[in-house]
């Protein structure tokens, strides 16, 4: 399968090309097109599978294929909670990659560092935040953050949340968050603790397990 087979744009497909990406990898195979049609997933898959691309792809696409015609400052209309600053980076870096020829932007937000240029690459205003949770709620508590336009939220490593004690933070987010959404949950395992919270972000979803 080539991603052409997958319905993406153009802007998309040359930036995958200059990646150096041939083909979709499994888990990218089988989330992309539900993603595309705005289902919510749930995804059972270990960092590595080419998980950021399954979700992150998809994610630039809806919002490209709405954002025509729209004008003003942006406001944040997907969100990626993820467990460290690390993974923020990365999912950061990637999405800037695969969206280098489309007007989509991001920035990411994480702890351990002064919120001054984080607040200021925020009230630039941007369509995708990545955010580590406590920074996400500190600066959403200081009115840095309105999610009312939020359309599409990702949970990447659902597990490692829980297991760093961020459960209740990400259960906060979860509330603040407009009903009308997709929402896409990735965890590498399925205790009974990730169910219960993939139920509490997820309607009706799919499940792709890799
Ligand atoms: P991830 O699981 O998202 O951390 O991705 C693991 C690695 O695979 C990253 O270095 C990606 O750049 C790379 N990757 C993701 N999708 C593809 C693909 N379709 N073809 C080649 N490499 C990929």
């Amino acid at each position: 399968m080539k991603f052409e087979e997958l319905g993406l744009s153009q802007p998309i497909l040359k930036a995958l090309r200059s990646e150096g990406y041939s083909e979709p990898t499994p888990i990218q195979q089988k989330s992309i097109p539900i993603l595309l049609k705005g289902k919510d997933l749930l995804g059972v898959a270990q960092t590595g599978t080419g998980k950021t691309a399954a979700f992150g792809i998809p994610i630039l696409e809806r919002l490209l294929q709405t954002s025509k015609g729209q004008s003003g400052k942006k406001r944040v209309r997907a969100l990626i909670v993820t467990p460290t600053r690390e993974l923020a980076l990365q999912i950061a870096e990637s999405l800037s990659a695969y969206g280098r020829f489309t007007p989509i932007t991001n920035t990411v937000i994480f702890g351990g560092v002064k919120q001054g240029q984080q607040v200021k690459a925020l009230q630039k205003g941007i369509d995708i935040l990545v955010a580590t949770p406590g920074r996400l709620l500190d600066l959403m508590g200081q009115g840095f953050i309105n999610l009312n336009d939020l359309e599409i939220v990702v949970l990447d490593e659902a597990d490692q949340m829980l297991d760093m004690g961020f459960v209740h933070d990400v259960k906060k987010i979860i509330a603040a968050l407009p009903s009308q959404r997709q929402s896409l949950f990735f965890s590498a395992t399925m205790p009974q603790a990730i169910v219960e919270l993939s139920q509490k972000l997820l309607g009706d979803f799919e499940r792709v397990t890799i």
